[in-house]
């Protein structure tokens, strides 16, 4: 898989898919959530209420996919990432699940390229440094015949920096 790194608005990026760093309700909220739902429009809100009515609230760490509505993108996938608390080891572990499942929804539908937003580091308060280090390598140990590219959309200087210092190391298998 080609990895990417572009800075700016994930709503306007033309991916198959583009990532959602949802809350639990899935009704929406404010940073990359809101931007989301108010550049794609209600049509995304109502496929995630039918999910709701479905199966409930979505668990930290899970994953599920959405209509894209107005957006460039095909579809929308809502992953809720973990709020940084006193279990580091923890929120770790649930930020890694975020990125290893939404992946594996994108590969179920037959996702070629997949972007996503830095997940947790806005009012989830994940350190931003810690975060990158988990999506990068979790990006980078997910082997895939079905997606081709993952793109990381950074919104501020300061994860930009921290992505590019990444991905530009090489990769090391634990
Ligand atoms: P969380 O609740 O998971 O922390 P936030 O939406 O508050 O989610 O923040 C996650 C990341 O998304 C932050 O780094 C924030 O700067 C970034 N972000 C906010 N708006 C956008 C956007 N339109 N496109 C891409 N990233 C965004």
């Amino acid at each position: 898989m080609k990895i990417e790194l572009i800075k700016g608005d994930i709503t306007k990026i033309h991916a198959d898919a583009i990532v959602n760093a949802a809350n639990s309700s899935l009704l929406g909220g404010g940073g990359v959530d809101g931007a989301i739902h108010r550049a794609g429009g209600s049509k995304i809100l109502e496929e995630c209420r039918v999910i709701r009515n479905r199966q409930g609230k979505c668990k930290t760490g899970e994953a599920v996919v959405t209509t894209a509505g107005s957006l460039p993108a095909k579809h929308v996938i809502h992953t809720v990432g973990p709020v940084w608390n006193d279990n580091p080891e923890k929120s770790s572990q649930l930020l890694s699940e975020c990125y290893k499942n939404s992946l594996l929804l994108a590969e179920s539908l037959g996702v070629k390229t997949i972007a996503f937003p830095n997940i947790s580091t806005g009012i989830y308060k994940f350190p931003k440094e810690l975060a990158g280090k988990i999506a990068v390598n979790e990006v980078r140990k997910f082997s895939s015949d079905i997606i081709e590219k993952v793109i990381f959309v950074c919104f501020d200087d300061e994860n930009e920096n921290i992505y590019k210092k990444l991905l530009d190391q090489p990769f090391k298998k634990e």
